[in-house]
Parts: C-alpha cells; structure tokens; sequence
C-alpha cells in the first residue's frame, strides 16, 4: 500500500465500536471526562499517559513540526510500546484506534493525523492500528464513528463532561493562589476528577444531568474549604493562545503555577470557548451561504443551508443553556470566574477593525479574550502559543500596541519542549509589572 492509499484507507471516521479508542491528553480534566462520557456510551475510551514519549515524538520529527504535532505523536507511540510489552504476542494493533481530530484552514493541525499515520507506517507493528478523527470543519460532526441514534445525545453529554472539566480547572485556579497548606488545592482537584469521571460514566449516557450537577455542585462547595481567608486578592493575570499549548501543562511547563508562585492568580481562556467558537463560525458561515443562495434564487442550495444554520444555531443555543446552567449552580459555592459568549469576544474586535473572523484561527479568540480581560479589569494577560505559530505571533503583533496604549502588561510564551533560561526573570518582571497595576486599579476605584 502506498503512503496515499495509507492515508485514504487508515485515516477518517472508522466507527468506534469493539475498539479500543486512545484519546490523547490534552487539558487533564477535560480529557478525562471526555473519556468517562465516550465510556458511558460504550465506547472503550482510554486517555493515555502524557509527554512520557516526547523523545520518541521528536525522534520521528524533523523539528520544524508544530510542538504539540511531536507531544501527540509521543504519545500514541509510547502507549502502543508499553502495550506491545505488556501484551507480548497477543499484541495486536488493529484493536487500537488513535483518536486524533483536524480542523481545515492554516493550522497545520489538520496535517497531524498525516504525519502521525505515515510515522506509524515506518515502524514495526503499528501500521495496523488505524486513526479515527472528526473535524471542526463539519462541527465536529459523528458521522461515521457512532450510529445515528446516539450521535446528538454523546455530543451534548460530551459537551456537559468538557465545561464541568472547565469549571474543575477554574477551581483549582480560584483556590490554589489562596490556599491554607501548600499542595492541598491540587491533592483535592484530583480526587474531585475522580469523582466527577464516575459520576459521567455512570450518568452521562443517561442524561442524568441534574444528579451529576448537585455532585458538581457538592464538590466545589467543598472546595471553599481550601482557601485562607486573611489572603488579600493576588493581581489576576488572563490567559490566552493556542489551545494545546494553553491547556497541556506538561507542554507549558506549569505556566500557570509558576505565575501563581511570583503572585498571581491566573484565568486561561476555557476548551468550551473553542467548540462554542466553532459553532459559531458554522452558523455564520451558513448563514453568508444563505444570503448568496437567496441572491442567486438558488432554493436548493437555499434549503440546505438554512437547515446547515438552524443545526448549528439551535447547537449553540444548546451549549450556551448547559454552560450558564453548569457556570449557575456553581458560582452559588464558590465565585469561580465566568466564561463569555463568543459574540462578545468579536465585538472587541471593533467591526472587524482589529481582525476578522472571516480569517478563521484562533487568532480572533486569543485577541478578542485579551482585551475582555482587560474590560474585566485582568492586571496582566499572557499569550501561550507552540514556538512560530502564525495565528499567536498575528495576535501578539495586534495586541502588543494596544495594551501598551493601555498600560496593561502583556508577555508572550512560545514553546517547543526545550527551557528558557531566562524565563524567570521575564515572568517575575511582569508579575512585578502586574503587582503595580493592581495597586493603580485598586487605588482608583477606593
Ligand atoms: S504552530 Fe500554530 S498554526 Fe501552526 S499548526 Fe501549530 S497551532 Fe496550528
């Protein structure tokens, strides 16, 4: 077989069932709850140890790949070794699927599972283990991997399993800056995913929502526990960029606890924000689509992108209800920072003015986010992106200026796996930069 006809026959929508699916870790507590959603249904999910392969990824890399193409690849790689070792003989690579999603555009992310496939074909014994994957550009649509009948049930439940991965994340983030013994905030985060991984696998494909929020609810009420009160509030620095960088720890080197060790309080922008997003772009997508059609007096091509706008609008208007319902029953507990429509991050884009949509990337989120934040008044916003990423380095260039003019400190973070010497003093200089716009904040409004 060629490597073309690798890639048209072991790459696509294989169906899940009799599988077993390794899901590759990207932000902890959402992969997991992922997984314990696909496992309610079903689906013999696994999400794999992380970034124990990096140097098997960048063994099989040339080095000008995006980082997280290399993480990921490790990834699979290691977990199919340890697999072969452990199983000796009766290994046999066909009962894997690797799961590894694309999305069209710039982003080289859509040439991943390419690379990954045509890596997995050169070694021994893994050429048969075929790679299953969904993409942005039909909304992450199941076709092909589920049956119809459950299709639109899995993804809603996958979408509650993923924001209250969110809401965990904005926990440890309200409470680890405040808490009374060191550690003690990450120890409770962990036995709270557990918790709430049974609570999906065991519910999820029930929909038994409301019994999995009040046990959402019970464990951040818990969490208040956690914080010392005679802490005063830490300068609260916003988090934004490329979502793998921004969400794998492992890859950004514990950003968000080094920025919480020099002082402050941090808030990365959410994965919900992400699928929202890509609603979104389909909705207005479809609905430019239907504005041609009508010009045309085109009524077939009229109908069908109608239906195409009415799904992803009624998908949006589903996800957003979950979100505010979930974000509702928890902020009662514990004042966990809110997540945004994503209407509201293009208004910040002034008409257009700053950038567009309509360029697609998550550029348009990154600065859009950035200056939300600085409307919420953040004291300080980060950019973390994988080293030359052209939709971050765009985003760094739009904001940059303008939170100069504002006097709002900004630092970029690239990354591709090696360490910066130099990185602690550029994030001790701009917690000191933040700790003094605090101060101006805090005396204006007294
Ligand atoms: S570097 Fe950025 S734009 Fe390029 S593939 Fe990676 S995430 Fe996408």
């Amino acid at each position: 077989m060629t490597a073309f006809e690798s890639l048209k026959a072991k790459v696509g929508k294989f169906s899940l069932a009799n599988k077993k699916l390794l899901v590759p870790e990207m932000g902890r507590t959402v992969s997991h709850l992922v997984g314990a959603t696909m496992r309610s249904f079903g689906v013999d999910a696994q999400v794999m140890e992380t970034y124990k392969g990096l140097q098997l990824g960048k063994q099989y890399t040339s080095g000008k790949e995006c980082f997280p193409c290399q993480v990921t690849l490790g990834d699979v790689l290691y977990h199919l070794e340890r697999e072969k070792e452990r199983l000796g003989e009766a290994f046999r690579a066909e009962n894997y699927l690797y799961f590894m999603a694309e999305s069209g555009g710039p982003c080289r992310f859509g040439m991943y599972n390419k690379l990954h496939r045509i890596v997995m074909d050169s070694m021994d014994g893994f050429s048969k283990t075929r790679i299953t994957s969904i993409t942005a550009e039909d909304s992450y649509s199941l076709g092909g991997l589920m049956g119809p009948e459950v299709r639109t049930h899995f993804r809603r439940s996958a979408y509650v399993g993923l924001v209250i991965g969110d809401v965990l994340d904005r926990m440890l983030w309200r409470t680890r800056p405040y808490e009374q013994e060191a550690g003690i905030a990450e120890g409770y985060l962990e036995k709270a995913l557990s918790v709430m991984c049974q609570e999906m696998e065991t519910h999820g494909r029930k929909k038994r929502f409301h019994r999995i929020l009040s046990t959402l609810e019970q464990v951040v009420k818990k969490a208040r526990n956690l914080i010392d009160p005679s802490i005063p509030p830490k300068p609260l620095i916003g988090m934004v960029g490329e979502i793998y960088l921004r969400s794998h720890r492992q890859s950004n080197q514990d950003l968000i606890k080094l920025l919480e060790s020099h002082g402050g309080e941090v808030v990365n922008a959410s994965i919900a924000e992400w699928i929202n997003y890509v609603s979104y772009e389909n909705m207005l997508k479809a609905k430019r689509e239907v504005v041609f059609a009508l010009k045309e007096r085109d009524l077939k091509s009229l109908r069908r992108h109608f239906r195409n706008w009415l799904k992803n609008r009624t998908e949006l208007a589903y996800q957003y209800f979950r979100m505010d319902q979930i974000y509702r029953r928890v902020r009662k507990h514990l004042p966990i920072h809110e997540d945004h429509r994503i209407s509201t991050l293009e208004r910040q884009l002034d008409n257009d003015r700053l950038f567009s949509f309509k360029i697609g990337t998550e550029a348009g989120l990154s600065i859009g986010g950035a200056l939300e934040y600085c409307l919420h008044g953040y004291d300080g916003i980060v950019n973390v992106f994988p080293f030359t990423c052209m939709p971050s380095t765009m985003c760094s260039a739009i904001l940059k200026p303008i939170l100069d003019r504002m006097n709002v400190p900004y630092i970029d973070a690239a990354y591709d796996g090696t360490y910066q010497p130099n990185l602690e003093a550029i994030i001790r200089t701009f917690m000191y930069q933040a700790t003094q716009h605090q101060q101006n904040r805090l005396s204006q409004s007294a």
